[in-house]
């Protein structure tokens, strides 16, 4: 099954993609698709909408449309709760030795990488980035 990542600003303006795809690799997803975008505010408030009204809410839009990310739809037997427990908690204080938040997140919001929370919203995060036709046409 697939999954969303996305490698966050934080991660990628302090040069750290490189090595958070060499860590998802290891970790035996592969990588169906990827591209590095810079989110608009309109798709940055959309995408995180379940949590509009939130006290981070404002912080983490302005965050995540700071920089370039880069989604990513990523496959693995049980993708989506096997990504969330590679990635380690949102904050990185609290995250498991070895985690991806662990190694390269700077704090609870600056937190390197997102990943869907459940098989549904993993079917919409996906649709969000990737087209159907892409994510079969760049593997034949
Ligand atoms: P993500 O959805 O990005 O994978 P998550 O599911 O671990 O992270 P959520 O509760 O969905 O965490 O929060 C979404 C994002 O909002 C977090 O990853 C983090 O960047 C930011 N965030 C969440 N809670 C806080 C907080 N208390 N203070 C600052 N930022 C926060
Ligand atoms: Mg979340």
């Amino acid at each position: 099954m697939l999954t969303l990542g996305i490698i966050k600003p934080d991660a990628v303006a302090a040069g750290k993609a490189g090595k958070v795809f060499a860590h998802l690799e290891k970790a035996g997803f592969t990588v169906r698709a990827a591209r590095m975008t810079r989110l608009s505010q309109g798709q940055a408030e959309a995408f995180y909408e379940v949590h509009r009204g939130r006290p981070f809410y404002d912080s983490l839009v302005a965050f995540m449309t700071s920089g370039p990310c880069i989604p990513m739809a990523l496959e693995c037997d049980d993708a989506v709760a096997y990504l969330r427990q590679v990635i380690g908690a949102t904050d990185p204080a609290q995250a498991e030795p070895g985690t991806i938040r662990k190694l390269f997140a700077e704090s609870k919001e600056r937190n390197a990488i997102h990943a869907s929370d459940s098989p549904e919203n993993a079917a919409r995060e996906v649709a969000f980035f990737f087209a159907e036709s892409e994510l079969k046409g760049l593997w034949g």
